[in-house]
């Protein structure tokens, strides 16, 4: 769609002349997201909304944007001849928890969707999936400005790591932007932390990641670079995307629901 109004509305129209449709936005004949105060011939109209000529609707696209909480085993892709993918799973885990009509909508739009932000196949939680490509582009490497924060575990503990010491080597080379020399980058200001207060098995090899960018293998590579030889991450999952924080109570794994309005403008 054009971003220009009367450019939208010619190719919307066709066989209406350029000038006609000009008059009639001056006219308040012209509505969009059914507000016709106010607009140009100049005003720029965004791919998701609702515009309408004369009562009638031209043009009409929704945006959809999910959080899934992702399952291990599922590929984030929206197609996959062997493996089970997110988009798959949308339809699979049947009624979702947000049950309104848009929810059921959107399993007939979810061909349409892409993925903000990929997980790998063996890592759970927090997934968005939208048909907004702008939205997509920006959660996931949006210059720096969303956060995303991983609890990790690893096999060993990464050395170092003591009780929180914020002087520790590992969480300093984190803070510091950690050099990855198999990817021959170096990644942008990240947070390490030993998650407290868990008892029982493992308590010494969980912590939690927070990273304003996403690679690809990001996080199992930044805990490589800082760990001894025989250390690796045996299970990562994604809690917290930006404001956005998995209920996994309220969202089990292989459940999902549609982000409120006001999740979306935090977000974007
Ligand atoms: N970092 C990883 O290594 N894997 C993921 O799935 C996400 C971040």
């Amino acid at each position: 769609l054009p971003r220009r109004l009367d450019a939208a509305l010619v190719k919307l129209c066709p066989g209406r002349r350029r000038q006609e449709l000009r008059a009639a936005i001056g006219e308040g004949r012209v509505s969009v997201d059914g507000i016709s105060d106010g607009l140009l011939p100049t005003t720029t109209v965004r791919p998701f909304c609702r515009i309408a000529l004369d009562g009638i609707i031209v043009h009409e696209r929704r945006a959809y944007y999910v959080l899934l909480n992702k399952p291990a085993g599922v590929v984030s892709a929206t197609r996959d001849a062997a493996a089970v993918c997110a988009v798959d799973i949308l339809a699979r885990s049947g009624q979702p928890t947000d049950s309104s009509t848009q929810a059921a909508d959107l399993v007939a739009w979810r061909g349409e969707l892409c993925i903000a932000g990929r997980l790998d196949r063996w890592t759970t939680g927090l997934l968005l999936l939208t048909n907004d490509g702008r939205f997509a582009r920006r959660v996931t490497d949006g210059g720096g400005s969303v956060e995303k924060e991983y609890r990790v575990a690893t096999r060993l503990p990464i050395d170092d790591l003591g009780a929180a010491r914020p002087s520790c080597a590992a969480v300093a080379a984190f803070a510091g932007g950690l050099y990855l020399p198999d990817n021959q980058r170096t990644c942008r200001p990240a947070k390490l932390s030993q998650v407290a207060g868990v008892a029982g098995e493992g308590a010494d090899r969980t912590y939690l990641v927070t990273l304003c960018e996403g690679k690809r293998h990001q996080v199992k590579c930044m805990v490589n670079a800082v760990s001894g030889g025989g250390n690796r991450v045996v299970a990562l999952h994604r809690s917290r995307v930006g404001g956005l924080v998995l209920d996994e109570a309220a969202l089990p794994a292989g459940a999902w629901r549609l982000l409120t309005e006001e999740e979306v403008r935090r977000l974007d």
